[in-house]
């Protein structure tokens, strides 16, 4: 039984037409980066829930969530209508095993994500523990449009602090050619054709990668089953070692 706790809309940031992202404020238990949390809405008087990634550290007291307002979807319109103050439910404790206590340290650390599956990384990308565990971070991030990078300057800022051990990269699947350090396509295709590894300098391999996939579940799929196949790469298991850790959306 989710145990649920009271909580209050700070802020809402409306990026785009469909992504938003909410800060509230809550009592709630301790978590670690990566993980999420379930949040609700009472509506027609039944309570409707959906799992959230953190995108706030740890050690943030202000509670946020990056959310893509999907159509007809139960809860996210909801969650896209709400104000300032008003109330909120959020899970008293976090869930999910998508963290950097479940990855060996190696050298490369690949963060690949679709849309708002970018949410997790932020959190473990704001904790410094991370770049302790790696030399090199390197962020993929696939999107539609550019306007749809919404955290581009939090970004920005993290990569100043910690210079060129974080690359960030990313993909636009519907603007073509707009600037020469963006790539297009799907992400499993840009590794499948080399695109993506030549543009970063680096090769995904099984003895110095660690591979982390969020978002979509069909690029988590397409993407894993290449790596296993073509690279040796395996699942991360709390059993067994491996080099590939997702988080599926849906
Ligand atoms: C572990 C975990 C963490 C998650 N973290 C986030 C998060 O940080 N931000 C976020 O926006 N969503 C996140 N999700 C998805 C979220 O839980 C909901 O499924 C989503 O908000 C849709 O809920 P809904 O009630 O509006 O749609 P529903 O009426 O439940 O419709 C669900 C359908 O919406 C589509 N869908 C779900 N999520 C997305 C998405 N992110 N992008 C595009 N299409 C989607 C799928 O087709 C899915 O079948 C997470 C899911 C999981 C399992």
């Amino acid at each position: 039984m989710t145990e649920w706790s009271i909580g209050k809309i700070k802020k809402i940031t409306y990026w785009t037409e469909n992504l938003f992202s909410i800060i509230l404020n809550a009592k709630i238990n301790n978590f670690y980066a990566g993980q999420f949390t379930r949040l609700a809405l009472k509506i027609n008087n039944k309570k409707i829930k959906r799992a959230y990634s953190y995108i706030n550290s740890p050690q943030n007291k202000n509670y946020e969530f990056y959310i893509s307002n999907i159509k007809n979807g139960k809860l996210s319109t909801n969650l896209y209508n709400l104000k300032v103050n008003d109330k909120i439910f959020i899970s008293k404790n976090s869930s999910g095993i998508f963290t950097l206590n479940n990855i060996k340290s190696c050298e490369n650390l690949w963060m690949l994500s679709t849309g708002t599956g970018i949410g997790p990384y932020l959190s473990i990308l704001q904790d410094k523990i991370c770049f302790k565990k790696f030399s090199k971070i390197i962020l993929v991030h696939s999107i539609r449009y550019i306007k749809d990078f919404s955290y581009l300057n939090l970004l920005k800022k993290i990569q100043n602090k910690y210079f060129d051990q974080l690359i960030i990269q990313v993909i636009l699947t519907r603007n073509i050619n707009i600037n020469k350090n963006i790539l297009y396509g799907y992400i499993p295709n840009l590794i499948k054709n080399g695109k993506l590894e030549k543009k970063i300098g680096l090769k995904i391999n099984n003895n110095n990668s660690h591979v982390m996939l969020c978002g979509n579940p069909e690029m988590i799929k397409q993407t894993q089953n290449f790596l296993e196949k073509t690279r040796n790469l395996s699942k991360n298991l709390k059993k067994q070692n491996g080099n590939i850790t997702s988080e599926r959306y849906w």
